[in-house]
């Protein structure tokens, strides 16, 4: 049996070093001088997500992005619908630039580290603090917060996906516009393309599904051959990066098993039910957190009731109803300006934003799936 070492004390330790995880980091290691600890799973950090934002409210990265677009377009078959505002735009960077920037910020500290292959199993509380066991070594801590994924559960709603970088043999795609969602017809799912352009040849494109059954890699990936073929028969394309996803579109039970020991990101509800988005959250959650921590307040984030509320009621439309969910993001993107669909997206509208979207959609499924999330009370 291995010997395990004696243990090495720090203010707070952070388990991932993932989007939530690096956004804590970052304000914890403005406001504060903890010592910090951050346990990551992963041996190597390379891009392994692509993350888009809008440009409201401002983050580090909204000036500091890879790419930014002011055209959204949503399609539905031949009905292009293209939203523009000069003081829009959906920003984006790679998942190592906010690792690189985490790296940075923790080289600039003296008392705070980062230790990668660090598979984090076993927590336990003692009277000191919370002790973490990792590669027979033993970590305590006052504060930890855990961004380690729950267990999905099978048969309810995920949003699942994969998204390869192509590059193409000729100019093809408008540098100037992303398409958000290219709606595809099926009775029993929704399925639509995401395509991120970042020059004339090269661009992300991703098959998202919303259902309650996830598909092998392989499906994914076929989805895109065929239409790109479809789309540009006489066109080639190569590719060297993938990414996949699986993000739930259902609420996730809060379990803080200890006194100061906290969820957050995916597992704490970070990422918005409806949208799959959780990029703005993480920033502003880590602040709430933070906020909290150094007025000495209980550790807790705000969440508005209407948001989960009007998520739940939209999630059960697109289980019960996936052939007509459709419809939904047509009059969605069709009547309202993009100023109101990025307030709502970024859970940041007001009573009347609620009104304006509510009197636009097709009340009676709607009024049917309010009732049944209200008799299921979750
Ligand atoms: C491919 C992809 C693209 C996305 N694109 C967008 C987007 O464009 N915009 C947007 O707003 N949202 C997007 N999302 C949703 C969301 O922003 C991301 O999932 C985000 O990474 C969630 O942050 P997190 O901290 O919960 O998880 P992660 O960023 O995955 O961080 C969790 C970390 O914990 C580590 N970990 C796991 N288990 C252990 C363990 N046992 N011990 C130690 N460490 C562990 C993981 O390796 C990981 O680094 C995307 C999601 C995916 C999967």
């Amino acid at each position: 049996m291995m010997k395990i070492q004696p243990i090495t004390k720090f203010d707070i330790i952070i388990i991932g070093f993932g989007l939530s995880g690096i956004t804590l980091l970052l304000e914890f290691l403005k406001r504060t001088n903890k010592k910090i600890l951050i346990l990551e799973k992963k041996k190597k950090l390379e891009r392994d997500k692509t993350w888009c934002f809008w440009n409201k409210p401002a983050n580090i990265f909204t000036k500091k992005n890879r790419k930014s677009w002011k055209k959204i377009i949503v399609m539905f078959g031949n009905k292009k619908i293209t939203k523009y505002d000069e003081s829009i735009s959906y920003n984006q960077i790679f998942s190592d630039d906010l690792y690189d920037y985490g790296k940075k910020k923790l080289n600039q500290t003296k008392n705070s580290k980062l230790l990668l292959g660090q598979n984090i199993k076993k927590i336990k509380e003692n009277k000191d603090g919370i002790c973490i066991e990792s590669n027979n070594k033993l970590y305590l801590a006052k504060y930890v917060f855990d961004s380690r994924p729950s267990k999905l559960i099978s048969g309810r709603l995920v949003q699942h996906f994969c998204g390869i970088e192509v590059e193409a043999s000729k100019n093809i795609f408008k540098t100037d516009e992303v398409i958000l969602m290219n709606f595809q017809k099926h009775t029993d799912k929704v399925q639509f393309f995401y395509i991120l352009p970042f020059t004339e040849k090269k661009a992300l494109v991703e098959s998202t599904y919303l259902s309650n059954v996830i598909f092998k890699k392989n499906k994914y990936i076929s989805d895109i051959h065929k239409f790109l073929l479809n789309k540009y028969p006489n066109v080639s394309f190569t590719n060297n990066y993938r990414e996949i996803g699986v993000i739930p579109m259902y609420r996730l039970k809060r379990r803080n098993s200890y006194n100061n020991f906290f969820k957050i990101g995916t597992a704490d509800n970070w990422v918005r039910m409806s949208s799959g988005y959780a990029f703005q959250n993480s920033f502003k959650n880590s602040k709430e957190i933070v906020r909290r921590f150094i007025a000495n307040r209980k550790i807790k984030i705000k969440e508005r009731k209407i948001t989960i509320f009007l998520d739940k009621i939209f999630c059960k439309f697109i289980l019960n109803y996936p052939s007509e969910a459709q419809k939904i993001f047509l009059i969605f993107f069709e009547r309202l300006n993009i100023q109101t669909i990025v307030k709502f997206m970024n859970d940041d509208y007001s009573i009347l934003d609620v009104l304006k979207i509510l009197f636009i959609l097709p009340k009676i499924r709607l009024l049917k799936c309010m009732f049944i999330v209200l008799l299921e009370n979750e």
